[in-house]
């Protein structure tokens, strides 16, 4: 049995890996991560704890939807007990990602901004697409819940990442995310990412290549959370069995 740790549990995505991993057969929750009291139900013998080293000696693989403090916190904490994790928290700075970079030098680490299948397709689609449709403008709207604080979202930025690298460009040197007041025509090269909130919506991107004559909109809409926590109990299962490094959700669909 892989014993799995839940660093988030009490949040949107824990609750639902908290139902989910009932009904595995080769996985069981053995750990959560609390930062005061625990106000959700558990089986008993789950170590629930708010020490990080407690938790990590309980647990053979983390899987992590906290926030970024949190997810630093388990980073610096698993040098000195090195696990499998997986990670779907977004909205990680430029420090933290160097935390997990480093961190993956010594055990087996899967990121991902989002953890679903079919997000994990409209990356390669969206990347083939910006190299074949060249000249088109390359526009990303998404759209989540009231409650997200991130934005644009982690899945917006890796599509964006997607799109560039079709192109050759430095995502950083193009990337638009606002636009207000009397700012002149479009660049060529410019890569829009817009965020809308509002009510529940669990989560819609739509990659948009527009040209005089003609546009092709690619959309991924993610209609239940269970996507993304059935996807990373599917990624913690595989990424246990593999050596140190830093893996993504493509390598783990074999999609790379
Ligand atoms: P949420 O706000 O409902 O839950 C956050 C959880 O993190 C809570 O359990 C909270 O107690 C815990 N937490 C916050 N700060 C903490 C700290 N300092 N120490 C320990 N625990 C802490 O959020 P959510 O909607 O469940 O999303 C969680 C994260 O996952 C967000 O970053 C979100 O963008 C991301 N997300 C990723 C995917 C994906 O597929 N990769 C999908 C959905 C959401």
């Amino acid at each position: 049995m892989i014993k799995v740790g839940i660093l988030g549990a009490s949040g949107r995505v824990g609750r639902l890996l908290l139902e989910d991993i009932k009904i595995e057969d080769e996985m069981e929750l053995s750990a959560v991560y609390v930062r005061s009291e625990q106000d959700f139900p558990l089986e008993k013998g789950v170590t629930v704890t708010n020490d990080m080293d407690a938790f990590l000696k309980a647990c053979d693989v983390v899987v992590d939807f906290s926030l970024p403090e949190a997810t630093q916190a388990l980073l610096e904490a698993v040098m000195d007990n090195p696990k499998a994790i997986v990670s779907g928290t977004t909205g990680l700075s430029l420090h933290q990602l160097n935390l997990l970079k480093e961190a993956s030098a010594l055990m087996p680490i899967l990121y991902a901004t989002n953890m679903s299948l079919g997000v994990a397709l409209l990356n390669k689609l969206v990347n083939i697409a910006s190299r074949t449709l060249e000249g088109f403008d390359i526009e990303i709207v998404e759209q989540h819940h009231r409650h997200k604080k991130d934005a644009p979202s982690g899945t917006a930025l890796t599509l964006a990442e997607s799109a560039a690298e079709g192109r050759s460009l430095d995502l950083d040197k193009v990337r638009v995310s606002g636009r207000n007041g009397n700012i002149g025509e479009r660049s060529a090269d410019e890569i829009a990412v817009m965020a809308l909130r509002g009510g529940d919506i669990v989560g819609r991107h739509t990659v948009g290549f527009y040209n005089d004559g003609e546009f092709v909109e690619l959309n991924h809409t993610a209609t239940s959370r269970n996507t993304f926590s059935k996807g990373a109990l599917r990624a913690a299962k595989w990424l246990v069995k593999k050596e140190a490094g830093l893996y993504s959700i493509a390598d783990c669909l074999d999609l790379s």
